[in-house]
């Protein structure tokens, strides 16, 4: 009898838990449909005219994203762990390593691309509005021919 009333007991308890367990799936289940249709925050971004290189947020950003330079679609890898910016690589601190996602432009490296960069960086930084002219007028030559007019070092 008392053993009966054990394993009835038990079975209950067994029951309970089971229930419990496909119940607390069943919750996460959910949870995962969830993320997945809110996975991106945003589809995409609009860069500005000197970036080539785009490190938000891990899943942030759906994409593609085009490089604000010339327009190339991105490459993108995702969840890279390491410093995001230049100036915290140099600083080295290895608590200040990060996870997040890389856009990068395919065509950043060539040196039309860079001289691009360097163009437009000058003329946003000229106080003259002639000079700045002639500065986005050769920026704008270089980007159509994608022929560097003179090698640039970065
Ligand atoms: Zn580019």
């Amino acid at each position: 009898m008392l053993a009966k009333i054990i394993i009835t007991l038990g079975s209950y308890r067994l029951a309970f838990r089971f229930g419990d367990l496909n119940t607390l799936k069943g919750k996460m289940s959910e949870k995962k449909k969830v993320k997945k249709t809110k996975k991106f925050k945003q589809k995409t971004e609009k860069l500005g005219e000197t970036q080539a290189r785009y490190t938000p947020d891990v899943d942030k950003v759906e994409g593609p994203v085009y490089c604000g330079v010339c327009g190339e679609k991105m490459t993108v890898k995702r969840n890279v762990h390491g410093w995001r910016t230049f100036m915290s690589a140099m600083g080295g601190n290895p608590n200040s390593k990060s996870n997040y996602d890389v856009f990068q432009c395919p065509v950043s490296e060539e040196d039309w691309h860079k001289q691009v960069v360097k163009l437009r960086d000058r003329a946003r930084n000229e106080s003259s509005s002639k000079l700045e002219a002639i500065l986005r007028e050769e920026a704008e030559e270089v980007l159509k021919t994608k022929v560097a007019t003179k090698k640039v070092y970065f």
